[in-house]
């Protein structure tokens, strides 16, 4: 009789073989890292004694579960956030709070509580994507843990990385130092279509190939990604990706919420790997993956919780009890992935889908030795029917919680036992965690006072604290048609002039500041006003503006904040949450002019929406010094004379204001023609 390490004995043993497999009762034999014997209990028994034995009767033992996507440091984010659209959770609060936080010891130590929670849920192999990848294989490594581990790879700047070749070289230097690794297959994360450039992903694909490593990537997680890379690309994600070469590597693509046939069918041919992600799928309000096509199609489909922040546990077998559920509720279809299917998923085809199917995934002999034993012993698995081959898959998959999980191994290494997890520390971990969460909450509740702040958070803002001299009227016919006959005739000289339409929402904030933010799609038309030129999206953040107002009513105020707008108004409008929010539409021409030596922005405004049919004019210049701003202002009055407008009434208010009709004496306007 042969010798093992340890023989388990006695329970179900659910291989996931490709031939469905079942021993009841059956053993398990483990030598070294890897499974010797598999099968009916007394062949196993007769073959292999045990150095250590163990009785599972009345237990499943299945491999160990996959994970087939994760982030595993946002576990210390966990529950920052919560009940927002991707885009605005994700620009607006995770990677803020990223930038302020996340640095090796924050990824090494969010990892540590992610390995305990998946032990915990019987996960012995994972597939992860995130910032210094290197201190996650650490930490995984150390917690004995199977892991597939991306470095992320961004078009911008990363906790990691100012730019992606910076990240690109990390990436290298990773992958070089780990390959071969027992545990962890170091990979490359480029993180999504729409933060790469072709270059970037070109790169990363050349890397993977070199160096024979896998690709992780998010693909089609969201409708809006997939409108955006049309309107860009003239293409959906899948193609766009392929023709930057990514294929040429092995691929484990991330959600594929939003993908055509065509689409299912290049993933197929390049044997990409998906990774279903259902919870973050549902809470981000996403989509649901065409997960049931997928299978028909024969794509390995694995499973992912995605990370902690997005879920926010990391329990893979409530994620395939869901997988399963959802797939049924969306094809109204309840043969739609079978339990069995959603067990496959959650073991061999994870393993495919990560490239690992060689090595896990499954209870057979050759394979590493990574299996969980779950106690079937338990009230709500109760009574046990063994009618059909499958009742055990329905047991599993829609009834067994992670908390019956009893004992995991990894590679031959205890990781837990009796529900007490021996590779990590956990309440080492757990301590140190609300440790990190206390600061994180302190930096966020800081944020969140101010407005600027939150601007901040967002992108570049210029802080330019220049001021401006401004004089606003409105204008009559009559006076309309004297300041067009001044410009023609050159009494103004012109430098130059444009033709707009400009669209701005002004979210008006309920702060102590009173702070607005103005979004402004200005559309720059062509000299005879018929098709757009060219279009432009600013934000700018504006304060309590007025500074000063001199005899001939001209007023000073402080110039603003100002910012490219690179996400939609919608976006803005749920990140910053105004308490109301006011549009005005005009058509503006614009002409630089020089007066008395002096430059000058003149604006004859024509206002759209609301429909005024109103013009004002506007007579604007920058300025440096309140000695300046004092000559400017009488320039500006010279120039009103020489208008002949000097007996109109200035208006002080800015348009929101106007329309809002908080102001007495303006808004007359909108009962004149
Ligand atoms: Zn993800």
């Amino acid at each position: 009789m042969a010798q093992a390490d340890l023989v388990l004995l006695g329970g179900t043993v659910v291989t996931m073989d490709g031939a469905g497999n079942v021993y009841t009762p059956g053993a398990v034999a483990v030598s070294g890292n890897s499974i010797v014997a598999v099968g009916p209990e007394r062949e196993v028994v007769r073959e292999y004694q045990g150095a250590e034995e163990l009785t599972c009767s009345g237990c499943a033992v299945i491999p160990g579960l996959i994970n087939g996507h994760t982030h595993a440091p946002m576990t210390l984010l966990r529950g920052l956030a919560n009940d927002l659209r991707l885009d605005v959770w994700l620009v607006g609060y995770m990677m803020p709070a990223e930038r302020e936080f996340v640095r090796p010891d924050f990824c090494w130590l969010g990892t540590q509580l992610a390995c305990a929670e998946m032990i915990q849920s019987g996960v012995t192999c994972f597939g992860d994507m995130y910032y210094f990848e290197e201190t996650v294989a650490d930490s995984a490594a150390q917690a004995g843990m199977r892991a597939v581990c991306a470095q992320s790879i961004l078009k911008f700047a990363t906790p990691d990385a100012g730019s992606y070749d910076q990240a690109l070289e990390l990436t290298r230097d990773f992958v070089t130092r780990w390959k071969g690794h027992e545990l962890i297959t170091p990979a490359v994360g480029p993180h999504a279509a729409y933060t790469s450039t072709v270059e970037m992903l070109q790169d990363c694909a050349q890397l993977a190939l070199a160096e024979d490593v896998p690709i992780h990537i998010h693909i089609a997680e969201t409708a809006e990604e997939v409108a955006r890379q049309r309107a860009e690309y003239g293409m959906p994600v899948v193609p766009w990706v392929k023709k930057q070469g990514l294929f040429g590597a092995r691929v484990t693509a991330a959600h594929c919420v939003h993908l055509d046939e065509g689409e299912l069918y290049t993933l197929l041919h390049h044997d990409v790997g998906v990774v279903h992600s259902p919870t973050s799928n549902l809470k981000l309000a996403s989509g649901f993956a065409p997960v049931t096509r997928m299978l028909e199609l024969g794509i390995p489909v694995g499973i992912g919780t995605d990370g902690s922040a997005s879920n926010n546990d990391l329990d893979i077998l409530e994620e395939t009890r869901l997988a399963a559920l959802l797939a049924k509720g969306i094809t109204g279809d309840p043969t739609a992935v079978s339990a069995q299917q959603a067990l496959e998923m959650a073991t061999t085809m994870g393993a495919r889908a990560l490239g690992l199917d060689q090595i896990t995934g499954s209870i057979e002999i050759g394979k590493r030795a990574d299996l969980a034993v779950i106690d079937l012993n338990t009230v709500h698995l109760t009574p046990r029917f063994d009618d059909t081959a499958s009742s055990i898959y329905a047991l599993i998959v829609y009834g067994a919680k992670s908390a019956d999980i009893l004992h995991v191994l990894c590679h031959g290494r205890w990781l837990m036992r009796d529900r007490q997890v021996l590779t990590v520390d956990t309440e080492y971990a757990r301590r140190e965690a609300q440790r990190v969460a206390n600061k994180v909450s302190s930096f966020i509740v800081a944020r969140e006072e101010s407005i600027l702040s939150k601007l901040l958070a967002l992108s570049d803002v210029s802080q330019g604290r220049a001021f401006e001299v401004q004089v606003k009227v409105q204008l009559s016919a009559d006076d309309l048609s004297s300041v067009e006959d001044a410009i023609e005739s050159g009494l103004l000289a012109v430098v130059r002039s444009s033709v707009r339409r400009q669209y701005d929402a002004y979210l008006i904030l309920d702060d102590v500041d009173h702070s607005r933010i103005r979004y402004r799609e200005d559309e720059v038309l062509s000299s005879d006003g018929e098709h757009v030129e060219s279009v432009e999206y600013r934000l700018t953040l504006t304060g309590s503006i007025r500074e000063r107002e001199y005899d001939n009513l001209v007023i000073l105020s402080q110039s603003r904040y100002d910012a490219p707008a690179t996400h939609s108004l919608r976006f803005y409008k749920e990140y910053f949450d105004p308490a109301q929010t006011v549009e005005v539409s005009k058509r503006r021409r614009r002409y630089h002019i020089r007066f008395g030596g002096t430059a000058f922005a003149l604006n004859i405004d024509q206002i759209i929406q609301p429909s005024w049919s109103t013009h004002f004019l506007e007579i604007k210049s920058r300025t440096w010094s309140s000695q300046d701003a004092e000559r400017k202002a009488a320039l500006i009055g010279e120039l009103l004379h020489s208008l002949a407008l000097t007996h109109m009434q200035p208006v002080k208010e800015e348009y929101p204001d106007l329309v809002l009709g908080r102001v007495v004496g303006a808004p007359d306007s909108r009962n004149e023609s």
